[in-house]
């Protein structure tokens, strides 16, 4: 009997152990752990680019979007990467989703590594430096802050401060106030999903709709107050949570400001 409930208590204690590990590393989903746990192997070096298919125009490309992305990611929170940013290039969508977990994403960040879908690398155009620009906000998160915060870091804010770092400010907010006033939008809670997961899913909302209304309001706090924003920034760098770090750089909660926006328009 007494094996009986250590095996259930291990169990549990793994099964708890793999989903805050797979939460703590900016993943949207428990298969996301599953796909975190593949080794990465069969990819060539070319400097800060890993490809399946040796391809030296690709990792050209690549390798000035990524030294671009570095440099916005940097100055956008005034500091440096540790270690140099690595961009891997699987061969197929397939390899693709076998590291980001899904195939409609164009690019993840798993175990320090940043996975590029295939059909983006083929077309090297600005949504090359835009996407690992996005990606690059993740992976410095990720190398600077705990496993705990990121884990408690609600995914709207992850991901509309990676939008903004990227794509700069949305020019349509009213458009995006207008679609959460008519009740397809979601709710920017404090905490992150080690508490409670909410993603596009949770709020009935495709991943798209879900980035550009997190960009929308992320875009409004940098314009509402732009020192405030860069303060919130450096506290929220410097460890603290998401709901501190907005409530002490602009000096009011999450729900008012959110209350103010969804007013404003
Ligand atoms: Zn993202």
């Amino acid at each position: 009997m007494r094996r009986f409930f250590l095996t259930i208590l291990a169990v549990v204690i793994a099964t708890i152990a793999l989903l805050f590990t797979a939460a703590a590393l900016g993943s949207v989903s428990a298969r996301h752990a599953v796909a975190m746990l593949r080794p990465v192997t069969g990819f060539q070096q070319n400097g800060p680019v890993f490809q399946e298919v040796l391809d030296a125009t690709a990792a050209m490309a690549v390798d000035r979007a990524l030294t671009q992305a570095i440099g916005v990611v940097e100055d956008t929170f005034d500091t440096e990467f540790t270690r140099n940013p690595e961009v891997y290039l699987p061969a197929t969508l397939d390899r693709f989703k076998d590291f980001c977990a899904r195939r409609d994403l164009l690019g993840c960040v798993v175990r320090g590594r940043l996975f590029v879908t295939p059909d983006l690398v083929r077309q090297p155009d600005t949504r090359l430096p835009v996407l690992l620009t996005h990606e690059a906000v993740h992976l410095l998160l990720l190398e600077q802050l705990s496993l705990m915060q990121l884990a408690v870091t609600p995914v709207w804010f992850s991901e509309g401060l990676a939008e903004y770092v990227s794509k700069g400010p949305v020019v349509d907010e009213c458009a995006i106030v207008a679609e959460i006033r008519d009740g397809a939008g979601f709710f920017p809670n404090d905490t992150g999903w080690l508490l409670a997961f909410e993603g596009p899913e949770s709020f009935g909302l495709s991943l798209a709709t879900f980035y550009r209304q997190a960009h929308g309001f992320v875009s409004f706090l940098a314009r509402r107050d732009p020192a405030g924003f860069v303060d919130v920034l450096q506290k929220y760098l410097d460890g603290q949570s998401v709901k501190s770090a907005i409530n002490q750089g602009t000096g009011a909660l999450t729900e008012a400001l959110w209350r103010e926006w969804l007013a404003g328009c």
